[in-house]
């Protein structure tokens, strides 16, 4: 097991470089009075594959050897690493097999199929995704490729606060979604070395609060399956790479209600024409809800994804 460094992130910027996008960072002056602070948002909506994970998923799979592309890969996932891995696999031509939940949303499960990923569905109730990833990978010798805790993955997913902090310059807060921690632990090993100064803020959704509750506890802590429209974040516990990250890394964690968090993305469609996922708008909500005391300081806010399920919106407009 080895931890990523500031400098597995720099050789991971250079490895994405020309197939990830270098996302833009959106502003919204009236954002910024209503706060009171400079708010930067770093639109991994827009990344391809829709979320900040192709850039883990790309830096992952163009680090195997000639003999491990030729084989293939494995991963488990609700959504958007399935798909992340689905297209950066078609991209450098690495046979892929998925493990994803039967009921996905179906714009992740049918975009995942679209990238030529093969599909392998399971019961979240009742049978063990990792399980079914390591039994693959030993079945027809599959790289396992897991959805968060790999130096790879995390090195890839720190690119993005990279690219924010080279793009707008240092930062006295940043707040980022956080599902098993890939994205935090990236995010904030990327802060550390660019901006000492920055608190990183993890954000989860209330019903899934497993990783605040290990960072106050310090004692690893788990849940199964909440009940939250974050999808994306519906992760049982931190990792063993990003668990001790976080705990040293990020300088506080706060949870967001779904009514919350569907508020925060009808607003960001509303005020910043971007399409972002319940899961993406954890950081924003956040930021905008007064989690923190930001008021008169530069805050930057990672949009971690915009894959959303469109079916969804009228019970979503209900829940708000
Ligand atoms: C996966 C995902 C997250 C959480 O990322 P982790 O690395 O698991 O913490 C947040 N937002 C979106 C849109 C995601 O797809």
């Amino acid at each position: 097991m080895t931890f990523p460094t500031f400098a597995d992130i720099e050789s991971a910027a250079r490895q994405i470089a020309g197939a990830a996008h270098h996302t833009p960072v959106a502003t919204s002056r009236t954002i910024n009075r209503r706060i009171g602070a400079e708010l930067f948002f770093k639109c991994e909506n827009l990344q391809r594959g829709g979320a900040f994970k192709f850039r883990g998923a790309y830096n992952a799979l163009s680090r195997l050897t000639g003999d491990e592309r030729k084989r293939g890969v494995v991963t488990f996932s609700s959504g958007n690493h399935a798909q992340a891995i689905a297209l950066a696999g078609q991209v450098l031509n690495v046979p892929r097999v998925i493990v994803m939940p039967s009921d996905a949303p179906e714009v992740k499960r049918l975009a995942t199929e679209g990238y030529g990923g093969e599909l392998v569905l399971y019961d979240r109730d009742r049978e063990d995704r990792e399980e079914i990833g390591r039994r693959l990978a030993r079945e027809r010798a599959l790289t396992l490729i897991p959805p968060y805790d790999h130096a790879h993955i995390i090195a890839g997913q720190g690119t993005a606060t990279r690219e924010l902090i080279e793009d707008i310059g240092p930062l006295d807060y940043l707040f980022v979604p956080c599902g098993g921690g890939g994205l935090l632990s990236g995010s904030a090993i990327a802060a550390r070395a660019l901006a000492p100064d920055c608190k990183v803020i993890g954000v989860e959704p209330a019903a899934g609060d497993d990783a605040t509750r290990s960072f106050r506890s310090k004692r690893l802590q788990t849940v199964h399956n909440p009940k939250t429209v974050a999808d994306g974040a519906r992760t049982p516990s931190l990792g063993q790479l990003t668990f001790p990250i976080v705990l040293e890394c990020v300088a506080d964690m706060a949870t967001v209600d779904d009514p919350t968090l569907l508020r925060t993305m009808f607003y960001l469609w509303e005020r910043l024409k971007l399409i972002v996922e319940p899961t993406g708008a954890l950081g924003a909500a956040a930021a905008l809800e007064g989690a923190m005391p930001i008021r008169g300081t530069r805050v930057g806010v990672i949009l971690s994804g915009g894959n959303v399920d469109l079916t969804q919106m009228p019970k979503w407009i209900e829940h708000r």
